[in-house]
């Protein structure tokens, strides 16, 4: 990957202007004073520097030299979801800031100085003494080792029994629809989260064993019922030299609809809303690292040279979801005020469960809270680590929190 520092950013700090966007989603998406907030670690801290802005003013100081306060800083640096939420609002809004690679760069910074707080360096020994092979192998999915479309089962699917189970039968479901399916013979952990969390160097070190492993297998093409992998494969692994393309199980399961492969014939009368995870939606789209020159006209107006793409999360996976959920008979759907790029975050991102859980529990709070005004019956996502992060942040009156898959396998008559 490109090497960066914190000084890379300096024109990006020095044209932020302090609009305060960040905070929230665009104003013309709010519905609602409830619901209009964006950024969970300005919500649940109430200052600013927890915000994009304040954080880019924290990268402003720390290029200056100044002192910040060391353990005040850690703890605001490593208190982001990096969702992601503001790097949309954004660009909504201003020129071309990237506020999520900010966010990234300022962790990573402090983690090159080392600077990290204690719950960040056990999350991120845990993590890498699990490694790139933890989680699901072929043996555990019932599936073969060698075959067209490589199934990689995603990165917290084994932390529980159910999402295990869900997910095996979800395989052996594209088995049935003709899929030539199998897996690694050994588990798969993305390294996205940490990612995330600024270590590049490990996250490194895990994408390439894992490209490696891709590459060998002959596959033509990954599915993967995660976000994060998604994610990782989608928009990080390709700089890294990953070549195979990547679908969503989602995004297979709308297009064997569609094709009449695999039909949904059961009846499954429930009223639904569905929850965007931020690496399926927003993070999820592809995007290349630009490289090229940054120009300032008449003193005034910015430019790039070549031209920069500006990446606003548009073209993340929402359709394919909603359209497996409107393809199964008796279901209905009421969205959520923040949806899709404008989704609000279920509080999973970048280890903060383990590193701040108030944060985690504040943002899946304000998830359950939205998924009940809407007036539906069940929450659902598609994603395994969003699905256990919501039901471990669920008091008493909140929706119960559905698999997206669970629903798919009762039409198709798997229960
Ligand atoms: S929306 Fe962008 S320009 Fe405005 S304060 Fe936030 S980071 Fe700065
Ligand atoms: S990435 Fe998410 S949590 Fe972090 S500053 Fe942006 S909106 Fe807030």
């Amino acid at each position: 990957m490109k090497e960066r520092t914190l000084a890379d950013f300096r024109p990006m700090q020095e044209r932020c202007s302090n609009c305060s966007y960040c905070k929230f989603i665009p104003l013309d998406k709010i519905r609602s004073r409830e619901f209009a907030g964006g950024c969970p670690s300005i919500g649940y801290y109430n200052f600013n520097t927890y915000s994009a802005r304040g954080r880019f003013q924290l990268g402003v100081a720390l290029n200056r030299g100044e002192d910040v306060g060391e353990k005040d800083l850690e703890q605001v640096v490593f208190s982001c979801l990096s969702c992601g939420a503001c790097d949309v609002s954004c660009k909504i809004c201003r020129y071309n800031l990237e506020p999520l690679a900010h966010n990234i760069a300022l962790k990573e910074a402090l983690i090159e100085r080392g600077m990290v707080p204690g719950r960040v360096a056990e999350e991120r020994d845990r993590l890498m003494a699990a490694g790139a092979r933890a989680g699901l192998c072929a043996a555990d999915l019932g599936l073969p080792v060698q075959g067209e479309v490589l199934f990689l089962p995603g990165d917290r699917t084994q932390e529980s029994p159910e999402t295990a189970d869900t997910v095996c039968r979800a395989a052996a479901l594209l088995r049935r629809c003709g899929l030539d399916i199998a897996a690694l013979s050994e588990g798969f952990f993305s390294g996205a989260v940490l990612y995330d969390m600024g270590f590049r160097k490990d996250f490194e070190e895990i994408a390439k064993e894992n490209i490696a492993r891709i590459e060998a297998s002959g596959a033509k093409e990954v599915v993967t019922p995660c976000a994060d992998t998604f994610y990782a494969l989608n928009r990080l692994y390709p700089e890294l030299g990953l070549t195979v393309p990547v679908r969503h199980i989602t995004q297979v399961l709308a297009d064997l609809i569609a094709q009449g492969t695999l039909r949904l014939t059961q009846e499954v009368p429930v009223r639904v809303t569905y929850h965007d995870p931020c690496s399926l939606g927003r993070k999820g789209e592809a995007y290349e690292p630009w490289e090229g020159e940054e120009k300032k006209i008449l003193n005034q107006v910015h430019t790039w040279e070549p031209r920069r793409p500006r990446y606003i999360g548009n073209d993340g996976v929402y359709d394919a979801p909603r359209a497996v959920l409107r393809a199964i008979p008796g279901l209905e759907l009421a969205e959520m005020e923040r949806i899709r790029e404008y989704g609000y975050s279920c509080g999973e991102g970048a280890g903060i469960p383990e590193i701040d859980p108030g944060l985690a529990a504040f943002a899946a709070h304000g998830r359950l809270d939205e998924a009940k005004a809407s007036e539906a019956e069940q929450l659902v996502t598609a994603d395994p680590s969003s699905l256990l992060q919501l039901r471990s942040a669920r008091r008493d009156g909140d929706l119960p929190v559905t698999d997206l898959l669970t629903l798919v396998l009762a039409a198709a008559g798997e229960e």
